[in-house]
């Protein structure tokens, strides 16, 4: 699992081509498995004639699709939901639903404390959705049961306009971490078969997707018969028209030297990984039952390093969890040190009910404690990742267009193969183009340069 990226809001657009008049908003928490579900979704829809709106206010159907990895994400949602009442209260006929980990993780509560949601509908029966918003429309529906048959063989997925298309290639999670809710609430892990993997790598391409991103909570302890993770990636990177390959988020555990190969042998598989740690102490990735030691971790970094020397890396770090003593976390701080992660994503610890920890490890340090640790992973993280910009100065990067830049007119911003944001006066390039740029100046988060005319 990994919180590589929290997406709000995002509600990639359906043709609009209204078959039954009856329109969807879905508004997405959490991480990339959340938006490519909700991509899911629409493709399940439009196929029922459902179109897209832009805002609730324009839907017969709203749905939050949730998130349940920290308590913060479910009471954002809760939040959202009591400021979509008032609509539900004006509009009856309004159909509110919500979708994902969360309706999974506390369905129950969930309609008894917010009575006016009519849809509760779990990660593993998206494709019964049109047939519950029906039922929805008498009494209200609830269908949370797993499923581990489903993988959504077959369904098209409506796509944010990007440079970038995300194809979910496995579902669940065997791990049990004991931090995390993933396997009760997203079931066992199940590869989607390789083929209909290709499929979609295929119709993203043809759809002008330059890149595809694998999707999975441990990405790479994907099979299908005798198809592992391996031999998935050099299947993917035959697809003509897709130049770059990405995949998140893979298990330390599940690296084999032959993805390793297959990284360094095929130059469209992204220079970046982000593989999360969690802690630098032996003793607390036992609690967590991580299954790896730090210097297995640190045994995997050094191989990966020697087939790619110009691997980015990041990782998730947990500070505070339950029984770390200060030295479980100077150990943290000394791997990070050592790792020398481009960046990393770090929280502190938060018991999820449901959990062994939650059920067994007594919360031991305080929150005052787990902030001033969280600080001080965040300080040294921000000065590695500032240290580590500076030396691209001078040098040339290809960089994928994906828009405009947040800050700047006439500047566009893209990503590097090392996923580095890169900004740079757009001059009459496309969204989606690669191009050269070289770097002139860099901060902790952004490298800025110029284009160069391509070195080939
Ligand atoms: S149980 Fe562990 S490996 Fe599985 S999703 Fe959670 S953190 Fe990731």
């Amino acid at each position: 699992m990994s919180a590589l990226l929290d997406i709000e809001g995002v509600q990639p657009e359906i043709p609009v081509t209204p078959v039954q008049g009856q329109r969807v908003f879905i508004e997405t928490y959490g991480c990339q498995m959340n938006v490519s579900d909700t991509e899911l979704m629409l493709g399940i829809l439009q196929d029922a004639g459902y179109a897209s709106a832009q805002r609730p206010e324009d839907a017969d159907v709203v749905v939050l699709n949730t998130c349940a990895i920290r308590e913060h994400a479910e009471e954002r949602v809760r939040g959202r939901l009591g400021q979509l009442r008032a609509l539900k209260y004006r509009r009856p006929d309004l159909i509110m639903g919500v979708s994902g980990c969360m309706a999974k993780h506390v369905s129950e509560s969930l309609m008894k404390d917010a009575p006016y949601v009519d849809l509760v509908v779990g990660p593993d029966s998206y494709r019964k959705l049109p047939d519950l918003i029906a039922e929805a429309r008498g009494d209200a529906a609830l269908d949370v049961r797993l499923d581990r048959g489903e993988f959504y063989a077959g369904v098209d997925p409506i796509r944010k306009a990007s440079s970038n298309a995300y194809i979910t290639i496995m579902r669940g999670c065997d791990k049990f971490c004991t931090f995390c809710i993933v396997p009760y609430v997203r079931g066992r892990e199940r590869s989607v078969p390789a083929r209909e993997i290709v499929r979609q790598a295929r119709a993203a391409a043809d759809a002008g997707f330059r890149e595809v991103t694998l999707l999975g909570q441990t990405v790479n302890s994907y099979r299908d018969g005798a198809c592992d993770f391996a031999d998935l990636l050099a299947m993917v990177a035959c697809v003509d028209g897709i130049y770059r390959i990405r995949f998140t988020s893979p298990h330390p555990s599940d690296f084999s030297e032959k993805v390793i190969e297959t990284m360094a042998r095929e130059k469209k598989i992204c220079r970046f990984i982000h593989l999360p740690v969690q802690s630098g102490s032996n003793r607390v990735l036992k609690a967590m039952q991580r299954s790896y030691t730090v210097d297995d971790y640190l045994g995997l970094v050094d191989d990966l390093r020697a087939a790619m020397p110009d691997l980015c890396l990041s990782t998730d770090i947990i500070a505070g969890f339950p029984g770390e003593t200060q030295s479980d976390f100077e150990a943290t701080l000394s791997l990070m040190a050592q790792v020398r992660y481009d960046s990393a994503f770090m929280f502190k610890y938060s018991a999820r009910k449901g959990t062994v920890a939650f059920r067994e490890m007594p919360d031991t340090v305080s929150e005052e404690e787990k902030g001033r640790r969280l600080e001080a992973v965040i300080a040294q993280q921000n000065c590695i990742s500032e240290k580590i910009n500076a030396t691209y100065v001078g040098r040339t990067l290809e960089v994928l267009v994906q828009g405009d830049a947040r800050k700047g007119e006439g500047l566009a911003a893209g990503k590097s193969d090392g996923f580095k944001t890169v900004v740079f006066p757009r001059e009459g390039v496309a969204d989606h183009a690669l191009v050269q740029v070289e770097i002139a100046r860099t901060t902790l988060r952004t490298l800025f340069g110029r284009r160069v005319p391509c070195a080939g």
